[in-house]
């Protein structure tokens, strides 16, 4: 999300201000920081990095500082750091230019609807295209700061979604990759007056473009996992087999101390389901360790949650406590070397498991997308699967689909050799 931000930038930035992206930091006459405000360490490193970039700027060069943490500190980042010329919030991206040209601005009102801009166009690949569905986020989960940030949840309309795919798609991208905080929650609130259709009637939509040949999408929330998504994910041929379905706890009393809305029960019967119907799906997840009361017994639940659903990738966190959330006036903290402990564990099982797992890969052909070329003449992609692939090869084949067969695996690359 971040990532299409800064291109949303880049697009007004070049199209009304005639900037253009370098990446010699000494020759910029403008620094922009997007940030991330989910945990703390993020936070800690923006001021660090600030004082770096000053000292390197060219004389007369403006710093900005953009997305949640600017949303969350304002002005505060213009007190500590009096050389930032503007603080824009991750809900105010579209003001980008109005900022730069006003001394010391600070923008970072949340409730600003820009579920209807139509910004400009600007891409970093060609072959890819993300594409926002909504803004904002409308759940409460105990620990999470997204909501301060980013503001309420406001779906973007249909018709401006499909024109952005389709004018992608005429540009030569064959993957479109949807973004929301709670993207199957798609419909829940237009902002003007737009027909009201939900996920899975987007995806039927989407998957009309001719030449549009992969959809992908993150993060569905397993609450609104209901059967007619997972039906229409099975089912459509052009919605890649890989799903992201944060977990982040295997302990159904945690679940409820993160108001989370489903149950271990649900999460494993929605994988169940998934998985009887996409029998090649791929799951990958997100689970937090040491939230506040987590018992040795929840953490148990944890672990014994990924030996049984066999996850194909995991990202994992050590609780971090945010302002302006309900968990951070909990109590019953956790000591941070248990923390420590426990994401420890965890990160070792998540290795264990992915070993075993890495090894079915192998012999297997894989339609991969290329879309990088790497040194040494190797050209890489994603399989439906969303494996990351290598193969040798030239730049002739960016852009391309072509069949694999793995014959070496690596913990986050396979290789191969193209066979169709
Ligand atoms: N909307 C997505 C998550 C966005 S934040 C969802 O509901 O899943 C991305 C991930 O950061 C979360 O899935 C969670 O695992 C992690 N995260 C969020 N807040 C956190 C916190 N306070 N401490 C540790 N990890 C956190
Ligand atoms: Fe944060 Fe929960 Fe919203 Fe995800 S669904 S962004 S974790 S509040």
């Amino acid at each position: 999300m971040n990532s299409r931000d800064s291109e949303h930038m880049i697009a007004e930035l070049r199209e009304k201000e005639g900037y253009e992206v370098t990446d010699d930091l000494s020759s910029a006459d403008l620094i922009i920081i997007n940030t991330c405000s989910v945990r703390e360490k993020p936070v800690s490193k923006l001021f660090s990095e600030l004082g770096v970039f000053n000292k390197k700027k060219k004389e007369g060069a403006k710093i900005g500082v953009c997305g949640c943490t600017a949303s969350h500190l304002g002005t505060e980042i213009i007190k500590r750091a009096p050389y930032v010329n503007f603080v824009l919030g991750a809900r105010n991206v579209s003001k980008i230019s109005e900022v730069l040209h006003k001394e010391r601005a600070v923008e970072i009102d949340i409730n600003y609807d820009e579920s209807e801009f139509a910004f400009n166009d600007f891409r970093t690949s060609p072959y890819k295209a993300y594409i926002n569905i909504s803004i904002g986020c409308d759940k409460s989960c105990t620990y999470c700061i997204v909501p301060k940030t980013r503001g309420e949840e406001i779906s973007i309309p249909t018709e401006l979604i499909l024109r952005e795919a389709q004018k992608a798609v005429e540009r030569g991208a064959k993957e479109v990759f949807l973004l929301g905080q709670n993207v199957n929650n798609y419909g829940r609130r237009f902002s003007g007056e737009h027909e009201d259709i939900n996920f899975s009637e987007l995806l039927r939509r989407l998957s009309k473009i001719d030449s549009l040949e992969r959809i992908r999408f993150t993060s569905p929330h397993p609450f609104h996992m209901d059967d007619e998504f997972i039906e229409e994910f099975a089912s459509n041929p052009k919605i890649c087999k890989s799903i992201h379905m944060p977990l982040q706890s295997g302990s159904t009393k945690v679940l409820k101390d993160m108001k989370r809305g489903y149950s271990r029960e649900w999460f494993l019967n929605r994988v169940q389901k998934l998985r009887s119907m996409s029998p090649d799906v791929s799951i990958s997840t997100d689970i937090i360790v040491a939230f506040p009361g987590e018992s040795d017994e929840d953490f148990e639940d944890s672990l014994s949650i990924m030996r049984e659903v066999e996850f194909d990738q995991i990202f994992s966190f050590k609780y971090s406590a945010r302002p302006e959330t309900e968990a951070e006036n909990f109590t019953n903290t956790i000591d941070e070397d248990v923390a420590s402990s426990r994401l420890t564990t965890l990160q070792n099982l998540s290795v264990e498991i992915l070993d075993k797992k890495g090894k079915t890969h192998l012999g297997k052909i894989y339609r991969v997308y290329f879309e990088e070329l790497n040194q040494n003449y190797y050209v890489s992609g994603r399989s439906d699967n969303n494996m990351f692939v290598k193969v040798k090869g030239s730049d002739e084949l960016l852009g391309e689909f072509r069949d694999v067969k793995i014959t070496e695996i690596g913990r986050s690359t396979l290789s191969g050799e193209i066979v169709g």
